[in-house]
Parts: structure tokens; sequence; C-alpha cells
């Protein structure tokens, strides 16, 4: 593939931001990546690990003269790294964030970069996995994943070919949807089970006997609950992000436990046994998940 990133700037070199970097470099689409983050043990961990190949100390010095701009952050703190990096964007410079969420992004990427919001191109991988930083990044991460663009009606297009073509030669297969679809579709299928997954262990883990608890724990407690593992920081600002669509599911999903309890209470074989079918029929179409796959 002839497509090639002359500077890159990484702002936020994580997991996300390093394994992009890592990545196109092992795709040969990169010239030289500049990395800038809010700790120096992990930018000068990124460059002893070839994942970058400097750190600036501010992230506007690291998006000058860049060509491509990643901002991979926590989402609460898209809005100001975007306004900081505003004016010295190069005049061609095209960006985009790997948030999680994407219509407050969007909301706050409008406010930050005023005349430059129509470059900046709204963008998710569908990959990751519960742990974090630069030394948990990896090239294969994208491969064969999906990265869903959100871009808005004045966003420029050569600016979402160019977002489209790095990731594509990240190894992903990139989609567009708009960013209320992307809320809405993601709220199901990975901020509710996140938040299901937190409230149990953090439940158990109130419990007088949690040690003996985990202990016995086997696979299904661990399937479960693997992704209580991720960043607190991370996940407390996608909830709050996604709020709306967020507490209708865990609303719904209450109601469901309800029914779930009532069924047991009552001793409704019958409709343990339909629900329990349904939902085994419906994970097998599914098919087998590569547990490395996160969101
Ligand atoms: P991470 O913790 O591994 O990396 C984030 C990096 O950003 C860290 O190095 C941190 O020091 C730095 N940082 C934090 N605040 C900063 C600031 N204000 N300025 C500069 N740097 C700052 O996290 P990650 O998993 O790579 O997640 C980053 C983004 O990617 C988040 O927005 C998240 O929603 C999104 N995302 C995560 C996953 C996942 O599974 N981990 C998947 C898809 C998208």
């Amino acid at each position: 593939m002839n497509y090639r990133i002359e500077r890159l700037a990484i702002i936020g070199v994580g997991l996300i931001g390093g394994s992009l970097a890592r990545a196109l470099r092992a795709q040969g689409s990169v010239g030289e990546i500049v990395g800038y983050g809010r700790t120096l043990e992990n930018l000068s961990e990124a460059v002893r690990l070839g994942v970058i190949d400097g750190a600036e100390n501010s992230a506007s010095a690291a998006v000058r003269g860049s060509d491509m701009v990643v901002v991979a952050v926590p989402i609460g703190s898209m809005g100001q790294v975007l306004e900081e990096i505003r004016d010295a964007l190069s005049p061609t410079a095209v960006v985009t964030d790997v948030g999680s969420v994407k219509a407050p992004v969007v909301t706050d990427a409008r406010a930050a970069l005023g005349t430059r919001f129509r470059d900046f191109v709204p963008g998710h991988p569908i990959a990751g996995t519960e742990r974090s930083g630069v030394t948990a990044s990896f090239a294969e991460l994208f491969a064969r994943r999906r990265v869903i663009l959100t871009p808005n009606p004045d966003t420029d297009l050569a600016a979402v070919a160019q977002v489209r073509a790095m990731w594509t030669a990240a190894g992903a297969d990139v989609k567009t949807m708009t960013a209320a679809e992307h809320d809405h579709v993601l709220a199901a299928s990975s901020h509710l089970p996140h938040a299901l997954a937190y409230a149990l262990v953090d439940m158990f883990v109130r419990l007088d006997e949690h040690r003996a608890i985990f202990d016995c724990a086997g696979g299904g407690f661990r399937d479960f609950t693997r992704i209580a593992a991720s960043d607190p920081t991370m996940w407390r600002d996608i909830f709050l992000a996604n709020r709306v669509e967020l507490l209708a599911l865990l609303g719904q999903y209450q109601d469901d436990l309800r029914g779930l309890a009532e069924a047991i209470e009552r001793g409704d074989s019958q409709w343990l046994w339909d629900t329990c079918a349904r939902a085994q029929r419906a994970r097998e179409q599914l098919g087998a998940v590569d547990e490395s796959g996160g969101d």
C-alpha cells in the first residue's frame, strides 16, 4: 500500500495510541512518530520501546509540522487537548481521535477546533484489551478489527479518506455511521457489559466472604469479569459521556433481572429454560469471540 504519513503525532501514547504507532511503523506507512502524554515515565518507555521516535513536552509542540494527529487520551480530556493543539496545527493537518463514545467528543471538538473542525474525523477502533499504557501496546491489535468513523456533514471528505487509509494500513476494517448510531449500539455491545462487570466484582468485594468467593472463582467468573480489570478513568469517562443510552439499557436490564428473580422464586422452570435457551442460541450465532477483542 502506498499510503504514507510523513510525521505522525500521537497525543496519549497508551494501549491504543501506542498500538496504532506500532502497526503503522510495521507496515512502513509512517516516517517520524512523535508523542506527547501526561507522564514522563510512560513517554520515556514509549521511546525506549521504539514506539515513538521522540517525545515533546507539550501537545502543541507534538502536532507542529505533523500531517496526521491522533488524539488517544481518555474521553474527558479530549476537549482540552483539542483546544490546546488548534493553533499549532499545520494548514494541511488531519486530526482524529479514538474515543469510545462519539457524540460528546464531536461536541467538544466543534467547540475546541473552530474552523479546523472540518479537518477532524471522529473515530473509534473496536479493539483493545483490559490492559493500559504503552507497555500493553502491540502492532497486531487492529488486525481485522472494525474501526468506526463518524464524520459530520461538514467534515472534509479528503480528511475522512486519509483517516480511513491510515486504519486500513493498520489492518482494520473501516465502517462509517453517525455518532448517534455509534453511541446507541456501543452502549449495548460494550458500555453495559463493562458496567455490569464492574458492579458484580465490586459487589463481591464488599461481601465478608469475598476471599472464599475469589478462591473458588472458575472459568465463568473469570470470563464474565475479565473486563472489570480495565482502566477506571477511561470507563468512568465512557459511562458519563454515554449516560443517556447507558441509563436506558441499565433500566431495561434491571427489569429483566427482576423478571429472572421472579421466575426463580415461583419455580418457573419453563420460563428459565426458554430464557437460557434463547440466549444460548444467540450466543452460539455470535460465534467464537477472540478473548483479546476489546472496546
Ligand atoms: P491508556 O491509558 O493505555 O492510554 C491513554 C494515554 O493518554 C496514557 O498514556 C495517558 O498518560 C495519556 N493521557 C491521559 N490524559 C492525557 C492528557 N490530558 N494529555 C495527554 N495525554 C494524556 O488508554 P487507552 O486504552 O489507550 O485509551 C485511550 C482512548 O482510547 C480512550 O479515549 C478510550 O476511550 C479509547 N479506546 C480504548 C479502548 C480499550 O479497549 N482500551 C478501545 C477503543 C478505544
